[in-house]
């Protein structure tokens, strides 16, 4: 058995801060509880608020390769630290430990690209109409940016934001989420040591606040908070997305995603059965792009569930700890239940089940451990079109392509979808405007697993909202439109006339 303390003091936490609070933190991998930490309260966090306020003052009057400096250490730090860090990631939410090590990686290479981008927060310059007129764009840091997240990938969506927003000039408060809090204390520790070697960023700049939603909605509801970046649930997008419209502030929603792949007659099989058991059943089905739904053309459908089968059958399942496990526990016993509970109402609708059972054989006392699940179900019914957050793939079949990417889109999420074809024209038509309805979409490669270098997102009930790579920096500051007037003369836009 592995020591858990151990884990937990390499990434510098110490006994003091890990007992004595009122919020149990439980790993996964056994249940066991591994922590009791302390929580804020949602009134303290106006004093949280005015602190990065004030940070935000100063920083935004740092020159952005200097911001850059910061995040450069960061990511030193990071490399520094990865495996203990990708430890508590293992430990806390159950990853294997390879995904916990690329969890880290990806805070590295956001780091790296946000580097490269605090030289490069370009704006236009633009042809003006009137003589001795010039128009341009600048980019002007925002205010301090909440970053709300997700359980399933506690550490990488705070680096993606925190590392574009250092560098636009917003300070951070970060909530994580309840279920894994001590893989953002340990983070912060990293940016400690990252803020030290810096020198002379403000206080203030990059805060941590503990707590569940109510923690989550003082930050959401505060109007001196210019920008919340939410990650979670498309529930908790529907409570914080109106919260923050209403006030007019900025929202970047990172909801949830039903992720498909469709498996054309020309698809090389072999790459299509790698790819969609990684994205099915990699993170134990715990990715908001993990792929939920496989539409097939009925002419393989056979072929293509007889090889699934026999993978999903010898599929090492157990304690991510250990070398050669694949599949880790579910994150708690509602997930667990949920899971079931999915399958059951699946049976319902007509579907087919082969896995889906809890295991509790090889698997350590107290995790949730399931066998992930291939369901063949007849339409694309209700329970196929939620988000169940575990490893179920629903499997259906198609006769025309059109008909496959009605169903693809037919669904109330659009994060990630992908087509496994070698034919050129069904591969474009699925790229095109009339294509899949998805923020990512993507041919002969899975839904899951993206590089940091796009821009992260997706439409419809996944909150439209855009972060990591590309333009996506573009969301954490705002733009202003400037003209200049160099001539001794006033002339209007438009011709207008106003002699006075
Ligand atoms: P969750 O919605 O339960 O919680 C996410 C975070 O939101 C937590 O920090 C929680 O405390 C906070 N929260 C919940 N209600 C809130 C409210 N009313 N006001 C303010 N904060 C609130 O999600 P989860 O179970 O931790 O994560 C799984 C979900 O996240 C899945 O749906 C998954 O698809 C999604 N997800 C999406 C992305 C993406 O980039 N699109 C990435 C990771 C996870």
């Amino acid at each position: 058995m592995h020591n858990f303390s151990e884990v937990l003091s390499a990434a510098g936490l110490v006994p003091a801060e890990l007992e004595g609070g009122d919020l149990p933190v439980h790993s996964p991998i056994d249940g066991s509880l591994i922590a009791t930490l302390k929580t804020s309260r949602p009134e303290d966090m106006e004093s949280v608020i005015a602190k990065a306020d004030t940070a935000f003052r100063q920083w935004r009057t740092v020159p952005p390769p200097r911001r850059g400096e910061l995040v450069r250490l960061l990511g030193e730090e990071l490399r520094a630290a990865k495996d203990e860090l990708a430890a508590v990631v293992t430990l806390e939410a159950g990853k294997i430990r390879s995904e916990g090590l690329g969890e880290v990686q990806e805070m590295i290479d956001i780091c790296d690209f946000a580097v490269g981008l605090s030289r490069q927060l370009y704006g236009l310059t633009i042809a003006s109409e009137r003589p001795g007129h010039r128009m341009m764009e600048t980019w002007h840091p925002m205010g301090p940016c909440a970053i709300i997240t997700a359980f399933n990938f506690p550490v990488a969506v705070w680096a993606w934001n925190a590392a574009l927003a250092l560098v636009c000039g917003d300070p951070v408060i970060w909530k994580p989420s309840e279920k894994t809090p001590l893989t953002a204390v340990a983070t912060m520790k990293i940016m400690q040591r990252a803020l030290a070697r810096f020198g002379d960023a403000p206080a203030g700049l990059a805060q941590l606040v503990i707590g569940d939603h109510r923690v989550g909605d003082a930050l959401v509801s505060s109007p001196a908070v210019a920008i919340v970046s939410a990650t979670g649930s498309c529930r908790m997008g529907a409570a914080v997305g109106p919260k923050v419209a209403a006030r007019f502030g900025r929202s970047i929603l990172e909801l949830g995603g039903n992720n498909a792949m469709i498996v054309a007659p020309s698809a090389d099989l072999d790459m299509a059965v790698r790819a969609i058991v990684f994205s099915a059943v990699g993170t134990a089905g715990q990715r908001c792009t993990t792929l939920r739904r496989l539409i097939v053309h009925q002419s393989i459908r056979d072929h293509l569930v007889e090889r699934l089968q026999n993978t999903y059958q010898s599929l090492p399942i157990g304690n991510p700890l250990d070398e050669g496990t694949l599949v880790g526990p579910l994150i708690d016993h509602r997930a667990l239940d949920a899971m079931q509970q999915a399958l059951q109402q699946a049976q319902l609708e007509g579907g087919l089940i082969i896995g889906g059972q809890r295991r509790t054989d090889g698997v350590p006392d107290g995790g949730c451990y399931a066998e992930p699940a291939i369901v063949q179900i007849p339409a694309q019914s209700a329970i196929v079109k939620t988000e169940t957050f575990a490893p179920i793939l629903y499997l259906m079949t198609y006769e025309s392509l059109d008909e496959a990417i009605t169903m693809q889109n037919d669904v109330p999420q659009g994060l990630s979808s992908c087509i496994f074809t070698q034919n050129l024209r069904e591969a474009e038509q699925f790229l095109s405007a009339s294509g899949s309805d998805c923020g990512i979409a993507n041919v002969n490669i899975g839904p899951s697993g993206a590089e940091i270098g796009g821009a992260f997102g997706g439409e419809k009930e996944t909150g439209g909202g855009r972060e990591s790579g590309s333009d996506a920096w573009k969301a954490y500051m705002r733009r202003q439109t400037n003209t200049v007037n160099y001539s001794a003369d006033l002339p209007l836009a438009q011709g207008v006339k106003f002699d006075v």
